[in-house]
Parts: C-alpha cells; sequence; structure tokens
C-alpha cells in the first residue's frame, strides 16, 4: 500500500486531545476535567420520552430532514429569541452539531475558499474546513476588559475576496466568552458589506451565567437569509451521546446542508428525535436549573483554582473555565497538562491545542466544570497539593 495511507489534507488531525488525555487520566486515576461531558443525566420526562419512542416502535429510518413534530418543536423554540423559521423548509435535524457543521462547510465552501475561524477554536472546526477543501483564516480573541473579546479591526482585516464563510461560536469553548450584541454587529456587518455566508454554532445557547446573554447572530439585520443556525440538545439536557443537533437557515441553506448531510449519515437517533422534541417543548426549565447549577459548578472551581495557586480568567458561559499557568511557576500549559495527571491525579487540556498560534496561547489551561461537586472539591484539593 502507498505510505502515508491518509490523505494529506487530514494528516494534521489524527489524534484529538481528549483521547489522549482521558488514556492519561485513566492510567492515574485522576479526575477528569479535560472532556467537556456531564456526569449527571438529563431530565427525566425526556429519558422516559425516549424509552417509549424505543418501543413504541420508532426505530426505523426517520424522514430525512428529520421527524416532524421534532423540527416543529425546533421551530418553537427558536421563536424564542424573534426569528421564525419553516419546520417544513428551514430546518434540518443532524447527527449532534458537529455533523451540521461539518455539511455546511462540506455543502457551502470548497478549493479556493477562505473560512474564517476564530481562535482558539473548537477542534472539529479546522478538520471539517480540511474535509471541505476550503482553507481556514485564523482571528484571534485578544484579552481585553477583563475578557475574551472579539478582535473585531483582526476580523475585517481577514476578509479576503476569497472569503465565502465566518464560523462563529458563541458562547464560546473554550473561553466561556459570550459575544456581546455589539461583536456580532460588527460580525454582521462584515458578512453583509461582503456578501458572506456565517455559520454559528450555539450549542451553549442556554448556559450563559449572570447578567450574560445569548444573541443568534441571524437576528441581526441582514442576517437571517445568510446565517447558517446550529444548535444541539447535548449540552442544554445532559445527553452528550445522543447527538441530535439542527440548522435553522433560508430554504436554499438548508437544501444545501441536507444535500451533503443525506450522503454523509442520511439520518440518525430516531427513537431520540421524539424525546428531544419533548425536551424542547417541555423542559426549559429544567435547562434552567441546570445553568443556574453550572453558574454555581464556575464559581465553585473558579474559587478552587484561585486558591491553588492559577490566575483564573472569567467564563460567562458554557462548560469551562481557563487559567493562566505563569503564577504558579509554568510557562506552557500543555507541560503541565501532561504532567498534571501522574504528579496531583488531576486531567485537563491545554488552551494551544485549539489554536494555529500556540505560542500566543500557552500559558492557558481549560477545566471542565459540568461535573458533580465531589468531583470539582477532589479536584480542588489535589491540585493545592501544585504549590
Ligand atoms: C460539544 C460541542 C459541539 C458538539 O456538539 P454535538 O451536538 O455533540 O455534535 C459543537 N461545538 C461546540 C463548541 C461544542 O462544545
Amino acid at each position: 500500500m502507498r505510505e502515508p495511507v491518509l490523505v494529506p489534507r487530514l494528516q494534521p488531525f489524527t489524534s484529538t486531545i481528549f483521547a489522549e488525555m482521558t488514556a492519561l487520566a485513566v492510567r492515574h486515576e485522576a479526575v477528569n476535567l479535560g472532556q467537556g461531558f456531564p456526569d449527571t443525566d438529563g431530565p427525566a420526562g425526556m429519558l422516559d420520552a425516549a424509552k417509549n419512542a424505543l418501543f413504541g416502535g420508532a426505530n426505523q429510518y426517520p424522514p430525512s430532514p428529520g421527524r416532524p413534530e421534532l423540527r416543529a418543536a425546533i421551530a418553537r423554540h427558536r421563536l424564542r429569541y424573534g426569528v421564525e423559521y419553516d419546520p417544513g423548509t428551514e430546518i434540518l435535524v443532524t447527527a449532534g452539531a458537529t455533523e451540521a457543521i461539518a455539511a455546511s462547510l462540506i455543502a457551502l465552501t470548497q478549493a479556493g475558499d477562505e473560512v474564517i475561524v476564530i481562535e482558539p477554536y473548537y477542534d472539529s472546526y479546522a478538520a471539517a474546513v480540511a474535509m471541505a477543501g476550503a482553507e481556514r483564516r485564523v482571528v484571534g480573541l485578544v484579552e481585553r476588559d477583563g475578557r475574551f473579546a472579539l478582535d473585531v479591526e483582526g476580523l475585517r482585516a481577514a476578509v479576503t475576496d476569497r472569503t465565502r464563510a465566518i464560523l462563529v461560536n458563541s458562547p464560546h469553548n473554550p473561553t466561556g466568552t459570550v459575544f456581546t450584541r455589539a461583536e456580532l454587529e460588527a460580525v454582521a456587518a462584515l458578512c453583509v458589506k461582503h456578501d458572506l455566508i456565517a455559520i454559528t454554532d450555539e450549542v451553549y445557547e442556554h448556559l450563559v451565567f449572570d447578567d450574560a446573554e445569548h444573541f443568534p447572530l441571524a437576528t441581526l439585520p441582514g442576517m437571517r437569509d445568510r446565517t447558517v443556525s446550529i444548535s444541539s440538545a447535548g449540552k442544554t439536557f445532559n445527553c452528550t451521546g445522543w447527538k441530535i443537533g439542527w440548522v435553522c437557515a433560508s430554504p436554499e441553506l438548508v437544501a444545501a446542508v441536507k444535500a451533503a448531510k443525506q450522503f454523509i449519515t442520511f439520518v440518525s437517533g430516531g427513537p431520540l428525535q421524539p424525546a428531544v422534541a419533548h425536551a424542547l417543548d417541555h423542559e426549559l426549565p429544567w435547562a434552567e436549573e441546570l445553568r443556574t447549577s453550572l453558574q454555581g459548578k464556575r464559581d465553585r472551581l473558579a474559587a478552587g483554582l484561585a486558591e491553588a495557586g492559577f490566575a483564573v480568567r472569567p467564563t460567562a458561559g458554557t462548560y469551562f473555565i481557563c487559567v493562566d499557568v505563569r503564577p504558579l511557576g509554568f510557562a506552557d500549559a500543555a507541560e503541565l497538562a501532561w504532567e498534571l495527571p501522574e504528579r496531583v491525579g488531576v486531567a485537563a487540556v491545554p488552551v494551544k491545542v485549539f489554536t494555529d498560534h500556540p505560542d500566543e496561547w500557552k500559558h492557558l489551561l481549560r477545566f471542565a466544570f459540568c461535573k458533580r461537586n465531589e468531583v470539582i472539591d477532589e479536584a480542588v484539593s489535589r491540585l493545592r497539593k501544585l504549590r
């Protein structure tokens, strides 16, 4: 066989930090605050609905755009932001937000196109842009006024005549930044001016803290019909293994994304779809409790990390908190991340693995706080030994 067998455009993506860190965490019986998944279940009503669907015969292919009751529930849910989508032509159910992002990029961008990606970025973005054959152009967040802010000037400078799309993730993983209306207005102005498609990753839309508010980019003037709005049930309802996501967009954009999606998975999660429809219609109060509880966990972990000697960065949403490791005498958070499981029995993820500019981000380490309080407390008591 010819070597290497993997095509060059995918060669940078052979291993993920999560697999490596999780293996290390298991080897050293470490508390794993690396990967972001909750350690408790979602709402009982949703799990019951899934069980009923599973035993009620919903086990064959659902319709290719997704089950009608789920598309209707997604449309009702999206109305909370004041945007109306036709469940018949403007909503597509996908195998998680991950497939929605990949299918959107594959359908809407190609070789010769540039996609603007904001750094640090969720790890699937770079791989999905590569699968589409397009090129990523990276614009970094900047630390300003005590938060990670959008570099609007940098964003403007990144647009070229080859720019086709911009990928916007807010609430933002890994920094926990929630873009302000003003920041999103700047993105919208650029999209309108240069006729760009926006692809938004809003999987943490319900998980915002304090007075932060989530604004879908599609709600801004000129954006509804050029935005592919993506979300998913995983983070909102503690069911990250279900992989039920969705796309809301104009009929033209949804038809395009569907053209790719139908030959990637065709459909997925048949019996889970009615359960997610139930959750969107009836379990938002549960999601609100999750939000409050996560805000408390954020405060709990932030206080513990500060006591352990890290410089804690603020986080306004998501599952994650970033800390600067330099006050503890480390120059590179990746070095610390590799040592941490063996040295004190905790796993975390260095932020630089989510970037194209590792030097600029090497002082930051990401911890997940979507865990039971006893797990957070155990991690904190172990991390105190670092000093
Ligand atoms: C978890 C996560 C996803 C993946 O969502 P799925 O619905 O599980 O595919 C996408 N984007 C971000 C930023 C995430 O944190």
